[in-house]
C-alpha cells in the first residue's frame, strides 16, 4: 500500500444509533485511508456498517444515528506524509453537519453516487436544471456557463445527444442512463473524493460493466479518490486497489487488492471468497447438483453486544474460551495487510518479542 497522497483518513469511528429497543453500533471504531487518485473497496454483507461509514465521512448521519467518537480529517490539499499546512486540513467531526464549511465541501469536495438513481434525482425538475443547481451552489458562475458546463459533463459521462438529455426528466431515461447522469450531477464540481455506494446493483451486468468502465475512465481523468462501497468482490476486483472488509462496524481485513485475493486471512473474508462462484466451479457443477457455500448462521440481532470476536458464532475456525471472550486486536500480519483475529495471535506475539 502506498503511504501517501493522504486525502482523507478515518480514525477510531464510532456511529451509534439510538432507538427505543436498544442502540444499534453501526460503525463500532473504524480506521480508514483514502489516497487520492486511487480506489478504496469497502465490503460486507448489508447492515456491516459500510454505507454509514460513508455518510458519516459526509455528515449526513441519519436521526437518530449520530458520530460520538472518533475522528476524520479531510485534507484540501493533498498530504504527502505531514507536509500540509493547517490551513489545508478540516477536521470533518469537528463541523456541525449544516454548517456552510461541511456544505462547502459537500457536493464539492465530496461527492456521492447511491445505489438508486431515482433517489438521488428530483422526478419534476429536468437532469440539466438538477446539474446547473449543484455547480451554482459551488461556483460563482452565470446560468449559461452552467448549462454549458452541464452538458459538457453529461457529453463526458458519455450519454449519447447531451444537449437534448439536458432537456430530459429523469423518468425519461433508462436505468443505466439515469445513473450516467447521477455520475454527471456528482462530478460536475470536480470532487476530490467520490462516495459510490453500490452505483451498479441495480443494473443489469451490461450496463454495470458500462459504468463501470466509466468511473475507472473518469477517475483517472479528473484524479479522484473513490470510495466504493459494494457487497460484490467481483465488483471490487475490478474497480479497487485497497480493500477494507467491515463486519459488524468493524474493518476485519484491509490489504491491497491482489493479496486479498491471493491471500484472505480473516475466516469472514475467506468465507466470502468461497460463497462467489468461479467459472471452473460453475463447469464442474454442470449436471451435479452441487450448491455454492454459503456463510453459516445469521448476522446477529443489531441491538446485541456479542462478547469477544462479533463473528464467532459463525465462524468455522472458532477457538472456545478465546474467541467468545477477548475482543482481536488489529493484527498487521505482513506489511500493509492487517487482520483482527486470534488466530494471528502468534504472528503478533513474535512481533512483539522481536
Ligand atoms: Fe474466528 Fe476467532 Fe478469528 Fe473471530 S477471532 S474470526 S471467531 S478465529
Amino acid at each position: 500500500m502506498t503511504t501517501d497522497n493522504v486525502l482523507a483518513e478515518i480514525k477510531n469511528l464510532h456511529t451509534y444509533f439510538y432507538l427505543p429497543e436498544g442502540i444499534v453500533r453501526a460503525v463500532d471504531g473504524v480506521d480508514l485511508t483514502i489516497r487520492a487518485g486511487r480506489t478504496l473497496g469497502i465490503v460486507g454483507e448489508s447492515g456491516c456498517g459500510k454505507s454509514i461509514t460513508a455518510l458519516s465521512l459526509m455528515q449526513l448521519v441519519p436521526s437518530p444515528g449520530r458520530i460520538i467518537e472518533g475522528e476524520i480529517t479531510y485534507y484540501k490539499t493533498i498530504h504527502k506524509t505531514a507536509a500540509t499546512s493547517t490551513s489545508d486540513v478540516i477536521e470533518i467531526t469537528k463541523l456541525k453537519p449544516n454548517s456552510p464549511e461541511m456544505r462547502a465541501i459537500r457536493g464539492n469536495q465530496i461527492s456521492m453516487v447511491f445505489q438508486e438513481p431515482m433517489a438521488a434525482m428530483l422526478p419534476v425538475r429536468t437532469v440539466g436544471a438538477q446539474i446547473m443547481e449543484a455547480i451554482m451552489l459551488h461556483q460563482k458562475v452565470s446560468k449559461a456557463e452552467a448549462r454549458e458546463r452541464a452538458i459538457d459533463i453529461l457529453a463526458r459521462v458519455k450519454l449519447p445527444n447531451p444537449d437534448r438529455i439536458v432537456d430530459t426528466y429523469p423518468f425519461q431515461l433508462s436505468g443505466g442512463m439515469r445513473q450516467r447522469a447521477v455520475i454527471a450531477m456528482a462530478l460536475s464540481c470536480n470532487p476530490n473524493l467520490l462516495i459510490a455506494d453500490e452505483p451498479t446493483t441495480a443494473l443489469d451486468v451490461t450496463t454495470e460493466a458500462q459504468i463501470l468502465d466509466l468511473m475507472r475512465a473518469l477517475q483517472k481523468e479528473f484524479n479522484m479518490a473513490i470510495m466504493y462501497i459494494t457487497h460484490n468482490l467481483g465488483v471490487i476486483a475490478e474497480m479497487a486497489q485497497e480493500v477494507a472488509v467491515m463486519y459488524l462496524g468493524k474493518v476485519v481485513e484491509e490489504t491491497d487488492v491482489t493479496s486479498l485475493f491471493r491471500n484472505p486471512l480473516h475466516p469472514y473474508t475467506q468465507a466470502l471468497l468461497r460463497s462467489i462462484p468461479q467459472l471452473d466451479d460453475v463447469m464442474a457443477r454442470a449436471g451435479k447438483k452441487k450448491r455454492l457455500e454459503t456463510i453459516r448462521g445469521m448476522i446477529p440481532d443489531p441491538y446485541s453486544v456479542l462478547p469477544g470476536c462479533t463473528f464467532h458464532p459463525r465462524c468455522p475456525q472458532y477457538m472456545e474460551g478465546v474467541c467468545n471472550k477477548a475482543i482481536p486486536e488489529v493484527i498487521e500480519v505482513e506489511p500493509g495487510h492487517t487482520v483482527r483475529c486470534h488466530l494471528y495471535a502468534a504472528h503478533s506475539a513474535r512481533a512483539q518479542a522481536s
